[in-house]
């Protein structure tokens, strides 16, 4: 496999490109290239922008000395993902001067990559974002898709809006730096989309384990292309989440519960990360498919020993009550008219929505774990 930059292009009503390659936050001409105008928000956390963000800004200079570029740091973690830092990039931009031509470089994860987007979008009615996704997860989901949002005391996301990027420069060597449980927690989502749709990518997964897990660049890069390739084509054509789209949660309403039910991470305690929670949940998810007779046990079987290959739990924590995960699973914002709306599958690679499904069901597999 060769090293140079992948591309896949996201297409519909504003297309973009995502560029996937060890190195690319150094290469200033690609970086420039999506910048249109003379104003740059940098915006990035307190881990990352020690580690990358003066070879970006270095990068940027050398190839547009005339740029104007401020930045707006932000502490490590969800807890930023605030309305206070959206205010915050939000005076950085007006500091700075920017004009609508400006644009916002988002240099993390997801969390400063949807907190720099709603900015974006709303600066002066919407101006350019460009994501620099530096974990695995934002590379093969964050970044991609459009979807920015703060969150709020009510719940996570509450307040965001759809801006996709102009463009998506991912640099396989960041994730050097990213802890192993960050990685493999992006790698859930990873062998997410094969679950959803592509029965080969779960076998090439099965195969590549070592690779990836060893952080190999050219077993990463041929990972997160695929990934975007996948969210690409399924946004392009549900870009509102109307329908298709939804399949892209397989594994998050019952990941989302337990993520709830645990009250979403305080730092330094044992709970279970997005990722481990929606690999915990894509194994309910297959139970229950097997349980309404959509799918095979051995299907289940199959998804667990690969999760559990890749070292990510797949059974829910202990001291989670079956009731209270199934009242979580009821708020969830996929229901419609208070039937429960999942996402299940009929055997690896095909996933589909089921509308009304029975909570009995859900019930019995949960109190199985
Ligand atoms: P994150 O942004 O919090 O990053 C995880 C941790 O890794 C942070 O502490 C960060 O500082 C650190 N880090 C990042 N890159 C690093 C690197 N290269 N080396 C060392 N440390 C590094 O979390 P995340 O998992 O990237 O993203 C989660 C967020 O993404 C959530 O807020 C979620 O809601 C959002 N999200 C959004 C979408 C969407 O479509 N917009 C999709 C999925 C998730
Ligand atoms: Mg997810």
């Amino acid at each position: 496999m060769s090293h140079a930059p992948r591309t896949v292009a996201v297409g519909g009503d504003c297309p973009y490109l995502i560029h996937i390659g060890p190195g690319l936050l150094g290469v200033g001409d690609l970086l420039a290239g999506a910048i249109r105008g003379r104003h740059v928000l940098l915006v990035s956390d307190d881990t990352v922008a020690p580690l990358y963000l003066a070879r970006v800004r270095a990068a940027l200079l050398q190839a547009r000395p005339d740029l104007a570029i401020g930045q707006y740091l932000i502490p490590a973690g969800e807890a930023s993902k605030t309305l206070h830092h959206f205010g915050g990039a939000i005076d950085a931009l007006a500091t700075l001067g920017a004009t609508r031509d400006a644009c916002v470089l988002a240099l993390g994860g997801g969390v400063v990559g949807d907190l720099a987007g709603f900015a974006a979008a709303c600066w002066m009615r919407g101006v350019d974002c460009v994501q620099l996704p530096t974990t695995l997860l934002s590379m093969v989901d964050s970044s991609v898709g459009g979807k920015t949002a703060v969150d709020i005391a009510q719940g996570k996301n509450l307040v965001g809006a759809f801006h996709p990027p102009r463009a998506v420069i991912a640099d396989t060597a960041a994730l050097r730096t990213l802890p192993a449980r960050e990685l493999r927690a992006g790698l859930a989502e990873v062998i997410k989309y094969g679950c959803i749709r592509d029965p080969l990518f779960f076998q090439w997964l099965q195969a590549e384990r070592d690779a990836l897990l060893a952080g190999d660049d050219a077993a990463l890069a041929q990972a997160i292309a695929r990934s975007c390739e996948h969210k690409a084509e399924i946004v392009a054509r549900d870009p509102l989440e109307k329908g298709e789209r939804a399949l892209l949660n397989l594994g998050h309403t019952f990941g989302h519960a337990i993520e709830t039910a645990q009250g979403y991470g305080a730092p330094g305690n044992d709970n279970l990360n997005h990722g481990e929670a929606v690999a915990v949940g894509m194994v309910l998810a297959a139970r229950l498919s097997a349980a309404l007779g959509m799918a095979g046990a051995d299907a289940a079987d199959g998804l667990r020993d690969l999760l559990r290959a890749y070292g990510l739990p797949v059974a829910i924590p202990a001291g989670l009550d079956p009731g209270a995960l199934l009242a979580h699973m009821r708020l969830d914002k996929k229901n419609i008219a208070g039937r429960l709306r999942l996402v299940l599958w009929r055997g690896i690679g095909r996933a589909e929505v089921v509308p009304d499904v029975d909570e009995a069901a859900v019930l019995a597999v949960l109190r199985a774990g």
